[in-house]
């Protein structure tokens, strides 16, 4: 090998580790940057985008039209969603701080922490019954309800394009509770959790200016970490 190429060989070496080692940018992880996403109304991360499309036409061919009623979600939505809970189960509920936080974090998650921040995750209803009030209910995806037809196929086919639930009905797994609508596109998504997870998560929250920021105590922050960011679908950290 003469020297030039050598010198090209080693850049191109260089060049590859960087990419492989490549940090994802802390923004991307806490929905403060749309830099990586596409779409009109509903955005998304760009490769979670084309598998949804392909996952919708094959469904569209079965004759379920697949809607996406949430996609990415940012930082300040997650902030309003988290405020806005914190009053209504303070003021209109009566809870105590600490029952409100509980209560939010059933369903919601800290502002930062959450997987819609990444672009990579959909919560999804059926098209045609795209009226429904409060369609995010899980009997509505179970027998007789209206989702059913929409989560029968994607029981039998979501994984073909990478499409896994996320908080599965599994007893074993602890934090949020089922969600049959909630899915995540794992090629992308396994490395960000990953990524995620090299943070210091609980700095992360503890630097937050959220409602209720002083009742965050350090167990609270623990047991969230360990069960609500990560106690999702095993099958999306294979
Ligand atoms: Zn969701």
């Amino acid at each position: 090998m003469n020297k030039s190429k050598f010198f090209i060989l080693i850049i191109i070496l260089i060049h590859t580790s960087e990419l492989m080692s490549q940090k994802i940018d802390i923004d991307i992880l806490q929905g403060k940057t749309t830099n990586h996403l596409v779409g009109d109304s509903i955005l998304l991360e760009k490769e979670t985008f084309k598998a949804f499309e392909k996952m919708k036409r094959e469904a569209f061919n079965d004759g379920i039209r697949i809607k996406i009623v949430s996609g990415h979600r940012d930082f300040e939505r997650q902030t309003l969603i988290w405020n806005s809970k914190f009053l209504k189960f303070t003021e209109e509920y009566k809870l105590k701080p600490e029952e409100a936080i509980n209560e939010i974090v059933r369903f919601s998650t800290v502002p930062g922490t959450s997987r819609h921040h990444w672009g990579t995750e959909i919560d999804i209803i059926d098209e045609e019954f795209k009226n429904e009030k409060n369609p995010l209910i899980t009997e509505k995806y179970e027998a007789g309800g209206v989702f059913n037809k929409l989560k029968r196929w994607m029981d039998l086919n979501s994984k073909k394009f990478g499409f896994y639930l996320t908080y599965t009905n599994d007893e074993q797994r602890k934090g949020f509770e089922y969600e049959p609508w909630h899915y995540s596109y794992k090629p992308i998504s396994k490395n960000f959790l990953e990524e995620f997870k090299k943070n210091n998560i609980s700095k992360l929250i503890l630097d937050l200016d959220i409602m209720g920021k002083e009742y965050l105590t350090k167990e609270f922050i623990e047991k969230y970490i360990n069960e609500n960011i990560l106690s999702v679908n095993k099958e999306l950290e294979l």
